[in-house]
């Protein structure tokens, strides 16, 4: 018999000061995607910064998960077979964002994770730093179309506009309901809610986004359209169309 000998890889600094943590990784497949993350993460780190600023963690704990049950055991959610297309969750133990206090924060890669293109991965571990980073500052019943929205905003890469034909189908923000539906349905969430983040940042500025963000979804936030008005200075409906035309050009 013979018994191969695992452990927990080694701290990495990062470029910015900050220190990657790793939980798992110590099994086939998750050590390659270990490689590939660390590859990945200085630049990642400089695109959450470049959004948020640079108050937020220092300490950066990211988990690979070899099964199912490990990924649910440190995401701590209900297992089942809703998370089979999560490729990685950003979770904390406790979160107290009137304090701006999260405990036990760690990111989580699923063990589908390890089969993800470079681009997925990149998209992947961008929208989940910026979960990471916000989670202090963010309230326990932050919209989702703004978590997601911004997350995403940091994530993905530019695209061209969808023009006319799909504007009005995405020129409406997602419902909370519309994130926990499956296949097309959750996709269209997301990317109503990105093409709404692309166009604030657009049409007002990346800090004016981020202002958002605190309005809308930090400690004390105001509802919705309270946040948008105080923001933007512009009523939910007439921002909306606006938004339609800015999409269908
Ligand atoms: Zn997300």
């Amino acid at each position: 018999m013979h018994e191969t000998h695992s452990s927990t890889p080694t701290p990495m600094p990062l470029a910015d000061g900050r220190t990657l943590h790793f939980l798992g990784f110590d099994s086939a497949p998750t050590t390659g995607l270990l490689t590939r993350v660390a590859a990945e993460i200085d630049s990642a780190v400089a695109a959450v910064v470049s959004f948020w600023g640079d108050d937020w963690s220092r300490e950066v704990v990211i988990a690979g998960a070899d099964s199912a049950a490990q990924f649910t055991a440190w995401t701590r959610w209900p297992s089942g077979p809703q998370w089979v297309d999560v490729a990685a969750a950003a979770v904390a133990d406790t979160v107290d964002p009137a304090r701006r206090i999260a405990t036990g924060q760690r990111m989580v890669f699923a063990p589908g994770a390890a089969r993800m293109s470079d681009a997925a991965l990149r998209i992947v571990l961008r929208h989940e730093l910026l979960h990471y980073a916000t989670r202090a500052d963010t309230a326990l019943d932050a919209p989702r179309w703004l978590a997601e929205g911004v997350a995403d905003f940091v994530g993905r890469p530019a695209a061209p506009k969808p023009g006319p034909a799909a504007a009005d189908t995405l020129a409406q923000l997602p419902a909370e309901a519309d994130f926990n539906g499956v296949g097309s349905a959750q996709s269209l969430a997301y990317d109503r809610a990105w093409w709404f983040a692309r166009f604030i940042a657009d049409r007002y500025g990346t800090a004016t986004l981020k202002q958002l963000y605190i309005r809308a979804g930090g400690a004390a936030h105001l509802n919705s359209a309270a946040a948008l008005r105080d923001v933007l200075g512009v009523e939910e409906g007439q921002l909306f169309s606006v938004w339609r035309r800015w999409l269908a050009r």
